[in-house]
């Protein structure tokens, strides 16, 4: 049997032209190469298929460098182990995404999914618990994890607060008192956490085979640190105590605050950041059941990723009882949410030494 090579690299131009954007090595130059995140492989120089790329060696280091003609059909991007093309490295797998919104009018960020689907839950007794984030009364926007078990509780807990909080923590106290079945809210990070407790063969929670937990993630971009968010609002003249919502929303993070709002872009409060955020490559929360955000949605409807069957049964129950109503969403609104976990994914390459 003889190997036809060209056919193949055929085949594989025509696959990536119908399932890929079709980059020019400038931006592989731009993102990967000059930020000093090439890992010096060749893979790029090798898959070119008009050979127009050529791997030089300066200073004895090894320099991926545009010497013929790019025809931009995303091989070398595609090829390269430090980009994110396929849509499962970048939001993970899901079954179906839709729109969301909650009947009723409880407090909510965005279209109150979170709420209304883990209220369902705890009324049917699917959940014992759901761990979710309260506001300190002594500190304002301080967040703190807290459990409820009635949903008239939980719908008081609704909203977002842009800041870490333990809600693994919580999750513990609530298995040490013996509940079983938990409903748990977080950002990826939080989720992934919960993950790993669930995968690691030396965890309490891989090894008790009645400890359930329904991971809905948030979508997060960045979780700021709280005393940096505090000093940011003062210099813009804001006293956090006055703050009466704060938003993501298109890029922008508004602040609502004595009927006035304001609002910045979210990269002019990267160096507020949480120093954890910049390790973290997921947008949605790949590990969760649901991942629900604004992303791809107008700001009062939710934006939920359904990725397991029993992610999948409590919305459609949720549905059926007419506690949301829900869309499935289109394939613009989709990639809106793809276009930014990979934004997410490329930040992790920013690096700041160029060759
Ligand atoms: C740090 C952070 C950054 C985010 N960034 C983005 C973003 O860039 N783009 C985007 O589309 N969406 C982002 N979100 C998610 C968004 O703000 C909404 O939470 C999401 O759209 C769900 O809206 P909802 O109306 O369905 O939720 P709701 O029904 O209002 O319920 C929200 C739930 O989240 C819980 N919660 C609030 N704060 C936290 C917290 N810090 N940690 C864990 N749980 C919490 C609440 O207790 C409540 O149970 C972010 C969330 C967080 C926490």
């Amino acid at each position: 049997m003889t190997r036809d090579h060209n056919s193949a690299v055929e085949k594989s131009q025509e696959w990536l032209k119908e399932n890929t954007k079709r980059y020019a090595f400038k931006k592989l130059e731009r993102e990967i190469v000059k930020m000093g995140a090439c890992v010096e492989c060749g893979s790029c120089v090798a898959g070119c298929p008009v050979n127009a790329i050529t791997g030089e060696v300066i200073k004895r280091k090894y320099i991926p460098v545009l010497t013929g003609k790019c025809i931009a059909c995303g091989t070398c991007y595609a090829m390269c182990p430090r980009t994110s093309v396929l849509q499962d490295d970048i939001i993970g797998e899901f079954t179906s995404v839709w729109k969301v919104r909650a009947h009723g009018d409880h407090k909510r960020q965005n279209g109150g999914a979170v709420t209304a689907i883990l209220g369902y839950m705890l009324e049917k007794n699917e959940i014992e618990a759901a761990v979710v984030v309260g506001q300190s009364d002594e500190v304002p926007w301080l967040p703190f994890a807290k459990r409820v078990t009635s949903k008239e509780e939980l719908l008081d807990s609704g909203g977002t607060i842009y800041t870490h909080a333990q809600i693994i923590e919580e999750m513990h106290s609530c298995f040490k008192d013996n509940l079983s079945s938990i409903g748990v809210v977080g950002t990826a990070c939080n989720i992934n956490a919960i993950q790993r407790m669930q995968s690691h063969p030396g965890s309490y929670l891989n090894i008790d085979s009645k400890a359930t937990v329904f991971k809905v993630s948030l979508f997060c971009m960045e979780s700021f640190n709280y005393n940096g968010l505090v000093n940011f609002l003062k210099g813009e003249g804001i006293d956090i105590k006055k703050v009466e919502r704060f938003a993501i929303t298109k890029g922008n993070f508004i602040v609502t605050f004595a009927g006035e709002e304001k609002s910045w872009s979210v990269k002019d409060l990267d160096p507020i950041a949480a120093t954890s955020c910049s390790y973290c490559t997921d947008l949605t929360g790949m590990d969760s059941d649901l991942s629900c955000g604004n992303i791809g949605s107008d700001s009062d409807w939710t934006t939920v990723l359904v990725r397991s069957k029993i992610g999948d049964k409590a919305l459609k129950a949720a549905i059926k009882e007419g506690l949301v109503e829900a869309e499935e969403i289109d394939e613009k609104a989709l990639q809106a949410v793809i276009n930014t976990a990979r934004l997410k994914k490329n930040k992790r390459f920013k690096l700041k030494h160029s060759y």
